[in-house]
Order: C-alpha cells, then structure tokens, then sequence
C-alpha cells in the first residue's frame, strides 16, 4: 500500500497568507512546458524505487494544479499509469481552484475517468472574506464549482475553509456551516489563519494594515466551526478536517498511517524505508536536479528517536489517536518519559485515553503544536 504526490507549483498570484513554493504565472509561461518535461523524467526516474508497491492514492496538489489545461494532467497521470502498478480500488485526487471550475474543465475531468475526488479552496463564503484573504475568486465561483460538481457527478469532494481572521464574524461562520451542511459537502477542512514569515500577511501585520487576533478570538471560532459540524453528522478525524461518513481522505490519512509515498516535483517530499527524502524547492535547482538524474535533493534516515516523535506528532492529530500498547512495544525506552509528561499537571486535563488509544481533547487539539513539541525526545 503506499500513494504518489504530484506538486503543480503554479499560481495566478499569491494569496495573502500563503507560503508554501509557487511560481506565479499564466497559462502560457515557458516555465510549464519545462516543468511537463522533468515532471515526466522524474516520475519514470523513481518508478523502481515502488516496483513492488500498489498504489492506493494519488494526489494532484500545489500551487493550483488546475492552472494546467488538463491535458497535462492526464500525461502525468499516464506516465504513472504506465510505470507504477495501481490499485484496481485507487483514490485519485486534484485540486481545482474555485476559479477555474468551467464546464470544459469538469467535462474533462469526467471524461478523464481517472479523477474520483476533487479539492477546492473556498477559503470563506462571502466576497468580503475572499478579498481579505487574498484570493483570486468570488463567491459566485464557489457555487458553479458546487454545480459543476453535481452536474457532473463528483460526490467525493472537500472544500477548504479559513477561520480565526479580524473580519470574519460567528454570524458569517454560522451561515458558512450551515450552507456547507445543508448542501452535504463530503469533506471540509477548516484551518484557523496562521501568519508565517515570508507572507505577505507577515508584511502587512508588520506594517500594521492588519491585525492578528487574540487567543480567545482564535479559541471561539475553533470551538463554534468543531460545534457546528460536528452536530450535522460530520465526523472530526484529523485535526483540520471532518467529513461525513466514508468521505475521508484516504491519500492524508495514509500520511498519517506512516504509508510509504513519494512526491514529484518541487519542494515534495518522499517517505519510504524509514526514511524522508525531498526535492529542490525552487524551480531552476529542481530542473537541474532532474537534469542529473538526482532522485533527491536531499535524503534523511530516520533515527529510533525521529520515528518515536513522528508517530507522537502524527498519531496525536488523529481523532483515533496513538496506540498506547504498540507504542510501549515498539519504544520500550522512550515510554516511560513520555506517559510521564502526558499525566503531568501541565497537561493531563488535555488528553483522554478511550480504549488504549490515547488522543487531545478539543482544548489540546487547539495547543496541539505546543503540546506535541513538549512530548517529543
Ligand atoms: S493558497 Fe493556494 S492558490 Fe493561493 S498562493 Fe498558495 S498555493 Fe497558490
């Protein structure tokens, strides 16, 4: 069992509290049909390193990936059709950003018949909220993409949300939710608004044109978002995410599962045989990383201690939590610290232990990164 990750670093412009790697640019730049010809070589390159694999997900992510006319899309999927062996049962993903959900595009998909799950970044459901958060779309976009969606009949979809931002109110979340529940999005994932360095949100904040909110602030609308959804039959699994019954990812899961995956293109990263390796960040070097037939630009085994800390991290944002026995068996050296910390008073009343598994209670789930820091070896 393991799943492919293909990263399309292009978008229209930068959104406002973006910083993962994107090149922005238009449908016809140079940069993309350079970009076709070393997302082809890479993806036949690494193909040996799963020869005895079944790929169970795929993932078109970025970026925008749906910048790319869709003929693209399908090369790339070719190519792995023709170099890895696929699951007969395989869940293949794409992101289409609200803007580009035209009826050629979802005629294309469709008649793909490849593409079985879609993900959209709706980021907020009024104009207002889009034009704060930078995006590129309107809410008019959202609602064809939702009609597209039914028209063509995709019923395994997630749509992205953002809360915790100076201008959105618990009215508008309330309408949100609801209108998300009413029409039975399968998968939501709700994120609260973090200011990296190097965003221009960081800038702005600097420059004081916006403000960060207060803990409270942040705290509320986390609780209203988990409080809302969760009455309407959605199921809270991962720390962002809900979906309504059978709808999870199964590609984001399978991460948190420790499931082999390797990643194409620039800034992906790879995890198999206890290791994590990735690519060059920045267009030019992964190019030339390709060029030279590099599988990575950078590979790292993982010692006993980073495994530990992985499954911690990875297990504890799951609403299934961390299986305390296997945990025991497997780091008989690191447990004993680790439960020590985990009943200490600083943050017992932050865990609950169902069965064996032990998991953060909706207030961990909001320290989460804290917590799980402090848990570490
Ligand atoms: S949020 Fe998505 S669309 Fe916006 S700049 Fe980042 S990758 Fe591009």
């Amino acid at each position: 069992m393991s799943g492919l990750y293909v990263h399309i670093p292009f978008c229209v412009r930068k959104c406002g509290y973006c910083d993962f790697y994107s090149v922005k640019c238009g449908k016809d730049n140079h940069f993309i049909a350079v970009f076709m010809k070393n997302i082809v070589k890479e993806i036949i390159l690494k193909s040996y390193l799963f020869e005895n694999e079944t790929i169970q997900t795929i993932y078109f992510g970025g970026g925008t990936p749906s910048i790319l006319p869709f003929e693209m899309i399908e090369t790339i999927f070719n190519t792995i059709r023709d170099n890895y062996k696929l699951s007969e049962n395989l869940e293949c993903t794409i992101e289409i950003n609200p803007e580009h959900a035209t009826e050629e595009y979802f005629s294309a998909l469709k008649n793909s018949g490849f593409i079985n799950r879609l993900s959209a970044g709706f980021q907020a459901m009024d104009d207002q909220g889009l034009k704060y958060l930078g995006r590129n779309h309107s809410v008019k976009d959202n609602y064809r993409y939702l009609n597209l969606c039914e028209k063509y009949g995709f019923d395994n979809f997630s749509v992205d949300y953002i809360f915790g931002y100076e201008i959105l109110t618990e009215k508008e979340i309330e309408k949100s939710m609801k209108f998300f529940a009413d029409k039975k999005i399968p998968h939501i994932s709700a994120y609260s608004l973090g200011i990296e360095d190097n965003t221009i949100f960081y800038k702005k904040l600097l420059s004081g044109k916006i403000h960060k909110p207060d803990d409270e602030f942040f705290l509320r609308q986390f609780r209203l978002v988990h409080s809302l959804l969760e009455s309407q039959g959605y199921n809270h699994y991962e720390i962002s995410n809900y979906s309504l019954p059978e709808k999870h990812s199964r590609h984001n899961s399978n991460y948190w599962d420790f499931v082999p995956y390797l990643g194409f293109g620039p800034s992906a990263h790879s995890y198999y045989n206890n290791s994590r390796s990735w690519n060059s960040c920045r267009l030019p070097e992964y190019f030339q990383q390709i060029d030279e037939q590099k599988l990575f630009e950078e590979n790292e085994v993982l010692t006993p201690t980073d495994i530990f800390n992985e499954k911690i991290m990875l297990g504890l944002r799951t609403s299934k939590g961390l299986n305390i026995s296997a945990l025991k068996s497997c780091f008989p050296l690191f447990f004993d610290s680790f439960i020590k910390k985990v009943k200490s008073r600083e943050f017992v009343e932050y865990f609950e232990l169902n069965s064996n598994y032990l998991k953060l209670n909706l207030d961990g789930i909001f320290i989460s990164d804290y917590i799980i820091s402090e848990l570490f070896e």
